[in-house]
């Protein structure tokens, strides 16, 4: 009611990539009531089993609560935090002068602020000099990112949620997302009940998503470019082309065209590779041709590929072609993962951005340099998460830190991974919890940074809204937020004077104005009517959509309608796909592919959903989703204990029955780890084969081998 909103501070979910506002009353004792903001535009007062059960997990029994430095005998000693800085600063220091700046490197998280990531990227390409930023968020949405700019020349989500609300048709890709973003599946039921949206379901496995929708393409994996290059070609045969647009808007069209034909000849070559029947394949296609308000919307089944940025493109070039894009009701979609990925991507987190969407271009570089007066900046595209790992492991290598993040649970080869750290002659981690994989590995130093509910600043959901995340309760023992962690050994490093921010609205304040700088309108990222925001206005900030550019603070609902790319040419670029296949196919010894992914009451790995015992009612335990007639042929029963094994490594799980496996695939959650269950942790097991564009790496088709134990 309005009591309740009165008394209540407005925040922003900690965990998927929906964004939805959360109403926190503090009860005074370290807890707080939850509900859903009725005013925010992502959710409209709707909250899933984990946001609603936010409440439950702010304990701080599992908190770590003060700085902690490794001793010789390998325990942990608490210090103050000047010590703690000291040490980073001189390690930094003393590694930086003996191998150079590109021997160290930061791993960042789609968990942190915006203003978090902001620093972090600024120290280290402007002022340490190494361009080795990475984050968990390549794991995430890195191939979506690297789709959008071949095609668009940019980063840009071009449509909104209300285009859920108002779509004539939906086909969800590679997506559970009746599980993985809720709140925006009941937008998707409530249209198809209401308005009798129809629904199309693309996804090697048969999910909670398929229970509700009217056509489900349970397609092989990897072979989604194969479909979209079919339609592309189906749409084009039908007369569907809009040729205005075309012509008007985009460049490529008639190479790409012929690169489809080659792909997807006929219906009955495209029913073979993907593996679906040809009447069902000729009722999507002509379900799509037939409804001009369409959005295609996809999330880790096209990102998590060793091809994902190509699956992106062939979206991309269907919706192009015929010029539905950033019309209400149309366009293409990419539903992002985490809280804050495209916060991340904003401030240039990802290896191969600089800041405020800006790249390694010589332009670029020289403009980021003198708007920061960068006395060290980095000059080309550092190492991506899963290189960044090869090169700790080689010692290229020889400082890392780690910050909101557990990379020796959800990096491919992870064993390998925690082995990498452990030898790091500086390893040091930002955290809120006193346990965990990475920490299991020995960090020199631990750093106890702020949680949800703690930590105050920006992050940005899958439709390209900024929201506030606020804090409502106090900072508990040492605890401090990322920023000023950052900011601390900034100046502890000699570039106070670059990092004197006092508070995450100052840090938002120079972040916009970034991304102003010298853009008339050039670049896709601008928020420059909030350049210079004011510490009561940014604390007052509603919900809105970038670009939110000098003279227009309202925002922007939807782009590309009109062309207008950000390309040199403003045009749209259709491009030419690789060959559809798997990075590894299935062989006699590793028969199954092994597919990873999320449960609809966890989040990531654990560290706070794990706290209600109500979230754990769902799924409790780690366990290995197999087909019946896989479970048959192995000699695998229910509730048994199995071994999946291949060239990485094994894990051991226990076996649950699942009729909407795909044959001949597995499926295992992501969020165990040898911390809650041990042999449990599956990035133990998954392949570290990326993407060639965005380094994305395949965690949904690893082959491998079952066995009971
Ligand atoms: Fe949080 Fe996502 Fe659920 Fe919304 S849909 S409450 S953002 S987990």
């Amino acid at each position: 009611g309005p009591g309740m909103a009165d008394a209540a501070i407005r925040t922003t979910c900690p965990y998927c990539g929906v964004g939805c506002g959360v109403l926190a009353t503090p009860d005074g004792k370290g807890g707080a009531l939850i509900a859903g903001d009725p005013a925010h535009p992502a959710n409209r007062g709707r909250l899933c089993s984990k946001g609603s059960a936010l409440g439950e997990t702010l304990g701080l029994g599992s908190r770590v609560l003060h700085p902690l430095m490794r001793n010789e005998a390998g325990g942990y000693d608490r210090v103050s935090w000047d010590i703690a800085l000291d040490a980073v600063a001189d390690g930094l220091k003393a590694i930086i002068a003996r191998e150079g700046p590109e021997a160290v490197a930061f791993y960042l998280s789609g968990q942190l602020l915006t203003e978090d990531y902001y620093v972090a990227n600024k120290l280290m390409k402007g002022f340490i000099g190494s361009p080795h930023v990475d984050t968990n968020s390549r794991l995430c949405m890195s191939s979506t990112v690297a789709g959008h700019k071949r095609v668009f020349g940019s980063d840009t989500v071009p449509g909104n949620y209300e285009d859920l609300d108002c779509a004539d048709l939906i086909v969800l890709v590679g997506s559970n997302t009746a599980w993985c973003h809720p709140v925006l599946f009941r937008r998707i039921q409530q249209n198809r009940n209401e308005r009798g949206a129809r629904v199309v379901v693309i996804d090697p496995r048969v999910t909670a998503t398929a229970e509700d929708c009217d056509l489900v393409l349970p397609l092989k994996p990897g072979s989604d470019s194969v479909l979209f290059a079919g339609l592309l070609v189906h749409l084009t045969e039908a007369g569907l082309i809009d040729q205005t647009y075309l012509e008007r808007h985009t460049s490529g069209f008639d190479a790409t065209l012929e690169n489809a034909r080659a792909i997807a000849p006929d219906l009955a070559s495209i029913a073979l590779r993907t593996g679906l029947n040809a009447n069902d394949i000729a009722a999507f296609y002509a379900l799509w041709a037939g409804t001009p308000a369409v959005v295609t919307a996809w999330s880790q089944g096209v990102n998590q590929s060793a091809q994902g940025t190509d699956k992106v493109a062939a979206i991309l070039h269907c919706h192009l072609a015929t010029g539905r894009i950033g019309r209400p009701g149309g366009g293409p979609f990419s539903l992002t993962g985490q809280p804050n990925a495209m916060g991340g991507r904003e401030v240039g987190g990802l290896a191969n951005m600089l800041a405020a969407h800006m790249g390694y271009t010589p332009v670029e570089i020289d403009r980021v340099r003198r708007f920061w007066n960068a006395p060290n900046m980095a000059r080309s595209e550092g190492l991506k998460a899963v290189q960044m790992l090869d090169a700790v492991a080689e010692k290229r290598i020889r400082a890392l830190w780690v910050m909101a993040t557990n990379p020796a649970v959800s990096l491919p080869d992870a064993d390998k991974v925690s082995a990498a750290l452990n030898g790091l002659d500086l390893f040091i981690v930002s955290e809120n919890v006193l346990s965990n994989d990475t920490l299991a590995a020995k960090p020199h130093i631990i750093l106890p940074a702020a949680a949800w509910g703690e930590k105050d600043g920006t992050v940005t959901n899958s439709e390209r809204r900024i929201s506030r995340q606020r804090g409502f309760l106090p900072l508990p023992g040492e605890v401090k937020p990322d920023w000023w962690i950052i900011c601390e050994v900034a100046r502890r490093l000699g570039f106070g004077a670059a990092f004197g921010f006092r508070n995450g609205s100052e840090i938002y304040a120079e972040h916009a104005a970034l991304s102003a700088f010298e853009n008339e309108g050039s670049r896709d990222f601008d928020i420059g009517a909030h350049a210079g925001l004011s510490k009561h206005a940014y604390d007052r900030l509603k919900p809105v959509q970038w670009p939110v550019p000098i003279g227009q603070p309202q925002g922007t609902e939807r782009l590309f309608a009109d062309g207008g790319f950000f390309t040199p040419d403003r045009r749209a670029k259709l491009s030419t796909l690789a060959i559809p296949e798997l990075a590894a196919a299935r062989s006699d010894a590793f028969p199954l592919l092994l597919n990873t992914g999320r449960v609809r009451d966890h989040w990531h790995t654990m560290t706070r959903t794990g706290l209600s015992p109500r979230l754990s009612a769902h799924i409790g335990e780690p366990c290995i989703f197999v087909h019946p007639a896989d479970a048959a042929r192995f000699g695998l029963a229910e509730g048994g204990f199995a071994r999946i094994a291949n060239a990485h490594g094994a894990v051991i799980l226990k076996v649950s029955l699942d009729p909407g496996a795909q044959p001949g695939s597995l499926f295992a959650p992501i969020h165990w780890s040898g911390e809650t269950a041990s042999h449990a942790r599956i990035g133990a097991a998954v392949q570290p084969a990326c993407d060639p564009y965005s380094g994305q790496p395949e965690l949904k088709a690893t082959p491998s081998s079952i066995a009971p134990v």
